[in-house]
């Protein structure tokens, strides 16, 4: 049976289920698994479709979990919509996987899932509701209300920055109602993540509102990343015979984790390359060494505008040096000027339309080739649909984008949200 144990390295080891449930371990770190499991490619299922294959890989990380024998229904109903490589330019070998076919549009779908199912489970006999608290800057939010609106037994609280997400996912944060609830914080994102961390810290806060976390932090989220980015380098691997080099659009490090782990118990993963916008504290530090988190800036790609990202403490758990991290994955800094120019290239010479992010993507390959580094098959993460960008990208293009029908559903939802100071008096006052 696997354990898990925080990043900071005080406290017991818990199981799977406990991990979900408390999100942040108690000394503040990170769950990480205490021991890794070997998977070898020709052991995995051929030809199993993405929730099959995705199953088998999480299972090693459940084995003897309460919620053991629950996993395959679980994974039936979270990844019940399909995630294809979509070839860009065949010639060079680049395709994109495309994660954005889940109800709010982009990857995050797929995590958000997984642990409302994983969660509502647990809580199924509990007295009390349980509260999750959820800081996000753009997609986390919306794609973690859709997962757990009118689930039975918990409640969810979305804290977002006042102005600085797109309509379009504004809309997506407030137009739930029942168990979903969301404030406007006025500040940044940085804001609305120090408050959820400072009610988290605090052990009356935790007891009085019986508070878990949906942010990436949460282990539930990562596993299921990294099993569908395992599974396709399984099918990629298994089409093309040999493995593929994977490009991440990068925020709060939680894909990327994902993308590393899936490598770290043996998958056919060769180069991973992190794409972060101007907010360049990983990549600095790849560079430099030092590890100084700053302030986060709004770019075009919003939901990467992360200015310490949490998931780099499971990162350099894995990898405790600088120069290690740097041989185990790339990164580059993609500024709102060349994610425009890559937008306006992308649809001339493919035809194709990007969100910002999966577009920080394709640039961060470029980049990669133009260095002489970029050998055999990559595939760019498509985090997300680029009709929620819509207002960035429909000038870029000179054409409207075609909005799917799990959005369009969306909009017909009546919006509603409160609005609070970034301190914990006021968001107490919006929990009770
Ligand atoms: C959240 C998000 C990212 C960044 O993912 P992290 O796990 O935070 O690094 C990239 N693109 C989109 C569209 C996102 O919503």
């Amino acid at each position: 049976m696997i354990r898990f144990v925080s990043t900071r390295g005080v406290g017991e080891a818990v199981s799977f289920s406990e991990a979900v449930t408390r999100g942040l371990a108690p000394d503040g770190g990170l769950y990480v698994p205490a021991a890794w499991p070997t998977l070898t490619p020709e052991a995995l299922p051929a030809e199993a479709p993405l929730h099959r294959a995705a199953c088998s890989v999480i299972a090693p990380f459940l084995e003897g979990d309460a919620l053991a024998p629950e996993l395959d229904r679980i994974m039936d109903e979270a990844f019940n919509f399909p995630a294809p490589v979509v070839d860009v330019d065949p010639t060079r070998g680049l395709s994109l996987l495309e994660l954005f076919h889940g109800p709010t549009a982009a990857f995050k779908d797929f995590g958000a899932r997984f642990l409302a199912g994983c969660l509502t489970r647990l809580r199924i006999n509990a007295a009390k509701p349980l509260r999750i608290l959820v800081a996000t800057s753009g997609d986390t939010g919306g794609a973690v209300a859709a997962a757990f609106h009118n689930r039975p037994g918990v409640e969810v609280v979305v804290l977002f920055p006042k102005g600085l997400v797109s309509p379009t996912q504004e809309h997506q944060l407030t137009c739930w109602g029942g168990n979903v609830r969301s404030f406007k914080v006025r500040g940044t994102f940085d804001d609305c993540q120090r408050l959820v961390k400072a009610a988290f810290a605090d052990e009356t806060w935790r007891a009085r509102f019986d508070l878990s976390s949906a942010n990436s932090i949460n282990l539930g989220r990562l596993l299921p990343q990294m099993a569908y980015l395992a599974a396709t380098s399984l099918a990629q691997w298994r089409k093309h015979g040999a493995p593929i080099s994977l490009v991440v659009p990068s925020g709060n490090l939680g894909h990327g984790t994902g993308a590393v782990w899936a490598r770290k118990i043996g998958m056919p993963i060769a180069n991973i390359v992190l794409a972060h916008n101007a907010n360049r504290t990983l990549p600095d530090f790849l560079e430099t060494g030092a590890w100084r988190p700053r302030p986060s800036m709004a770019t075009l790609a919003s939901a990467m505008d992360v200015g310490d990202p949490s998931n780099a403490e499971r990162l350099r758990h894995l990898f405790p040096s600088s120069e290690a991290l740097r041989e185990a994955v790339s990164a580059y800094v993609i500024d709102d000027d060349a994610i425009r120019a890559r937008i306006q290239d992308g649809f001339q010479r493919y035809g194709q339309i990007w969100c910002p992010h999966t577009t920080a993507g394709v640039e961060a390959y470029e980049r990669h080739v133009a260095a002489g580094r970029a050998r055999g098959r990559w595939v760019v993460a498509a985090t997300a649909h680029p009709a929620k960008f819509r207002e960035v990208v429909e000038p870029l293009v000179g054409q409207a984008v075609p909005i799917p029908d799990s959005l369009a559903g969306l909009f017909s939802r009546a919006a509603d949200a409160g609005e609070i100071a970034p301190n914990l008096t006021d968001l107490a006052h919006a929990l009770d």
